[in-house]
């Protein structure tokens, strides 16, 4: 699939209207990771074990968790330090990504679990749950996009939190010299609805 017009991610997510968001059930269990490097998003995380999301009766397995420096989406056109994507995918081919924006602030423990991992390299393994990256606030945008890598296709169903999570500006240089500058700018949202709820 090529990149369809009008329909491409990140955008600038307000204004958003306030209404009824997918319920997301996080699978996330024990969750044991390795680190791989090498695709469209760079150094990730991937599941060695299969963690999943219930959403919209529909299971996606979650195929990698990978960062953005910085952010990709804005909210307020505030550009925040960082973004996480926890990519999903359904036996059927859907794609559905989950993101937090990173804020400069204090220090996340589970970003440090992640560095750890990361500077053991490629093939090193790691046992941590992934919802140690999401925000307290279940507070979530919700709109239909397309990958923010090459080739930038689609449809991807985004949730993005609207309340970022917090990370030092030590974690976030040590991030980015691991991960590089790779973020697509803000892309035209055209008529597209955005919701905000919870
Ligand atoms: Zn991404």
């Amino acid at each position: 699939m090529s990149e369809a017009p009008g329909m491409q991610s990140p955008i600038e997510l307000r204004p958003a209207v306030e209404g009824t968001v997918d319920a997301m059930d996080l699978r996330y269990d024990g969750g044991r990771f390795s680190v791989v490097s090498g695709g469209p998003a760079g150094i990730a995380l991937q599941p060695v074990t299969s963690l999943w999301m219930a959403k919209n009766y529909r299971r996606y397995e979650l195929n990698d968790i990978h960062f953005h420096l910085p952010a990709e989406h804005t909210v307020d056109n505030v550009e925040n330090a960082g973004e996480v994507h926890f990519v999903h995918v359904t036996s059927a081919g859907l794609i559905a990504v989950v993101g937090v924006l990173i804020a400069e602030g204090g220090s996340s423990r589970a970003l440090e679990e992640v560095l750890a991992a990361y500077g053991a390299g490629r093939g090193a393994q790691t046992t941590f749950d992934p919802r140690s990256l999401l925000p307290r606030s279940p507070r979530r945008f919700q709109y239909d996009g397309s990958r923010t890598t090459p080739p930038y296709d689609g449809v991807v169903a985004w949730t993005v939190f609207e309340s970022p999570i917090e990370a030092s500006s030590d974690q976030l240089a040590r991030l980015r010299s691991l991960v590089g500058e790779m973020s697509r700018p803000v892309q035209a949202r055209g008529d597209r609805r955005v919701t905000l709820g919870s």
